[in-house]
């Protein structure tokens, strides 16, 4: 009996909480349109397993892979992108503390260091794609992805603690083509709660 299917998630704030970083109808859009259409693909592409496994059919193996990892790492990047955001002033902004902060220190010298060294990977990535704090745990440091899509130059192994989507869709109603104004933006929403948790599970 095949497992289970990719489901969009809830946001822990309302869709108009995030503004004025991220107005209502922009993230209205980009959670129940764009990220549900990443999780329908994703679940389309076990449908289509299921149903080659049950009447014996041949699988395009080279189609397959290629659709589940663009879909299913968009459906597991935007999950963590919602998560590591809250409402500004609750949660959102400020600077991190306690591992975290501590992990940064040591790998950037400081958290200046690391914002802006983080503003430019997610400015400068090429085309649609993601900025992500990552931390492996072969070298105990702490890494910045550049993610184009949601899947290419990924590094695998690394625990991903930290997203920031730079797709058009993430900030074309809001900041236009201004993609610099959108990452500006983002570090006053950042939830630093979210990534520590993610970082003490990672340790
Ligand atoms: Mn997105």
């Amino acid at each position: 009996m095949p497992g289970g299917k990719y489901v969009l998630p809830k946001l822990k704030y309302g869709y108009a909480e995030l503004a004025p970083f991220i107005s209502e109808a922009q993230l209205t859009l980009h959670h129940s349109k764009h990220h549900q259409a990443y999780v329908n693909a994703a679940n389309a592409i076990y449908d289509k397993l299921d149903k080659a496994r049950q009447d014996g059919s041949e699988l395009d193996f080279k189609a397959v892979a290629k659709e589940l990892a663009f879909n299913s790492g968009g459906h597991v990047l935007h999950s963590l992108f919602w998560e590591n955001m809250a409402p500004a002033g609750k949660g959102g902004g400020g600077i991190p503390d306690g591992a975290i902060a501590d992990a940064i220190k040591n790998e950037f010298g400081s958290f200046e260091r690391f914002k802006t060294e983080f503003s430019k990977a997610a400015v400068t990535c090429e085309g649609s794609g993601w900025a992500v704090l990552a931390y492996g745990k072969m070298t105990q440091r702490p890494i910045i992805m550049q993610v184009e899509k949601h899947n290419v130059n990924f590094a695998p192994g690394l625990a991903l603690l930290l997203a920031l989507d730079v797709w058009e869709h993430a900030y074309y109603l809001d900041y236009k083509n201004e993609r610099p104004k959108f990452v500006e933006a983002f570090w006053n929403i950042v939830d630093w709660r979210a990534a520590n948790e993610r970082l003490k599970d990672a340790l």
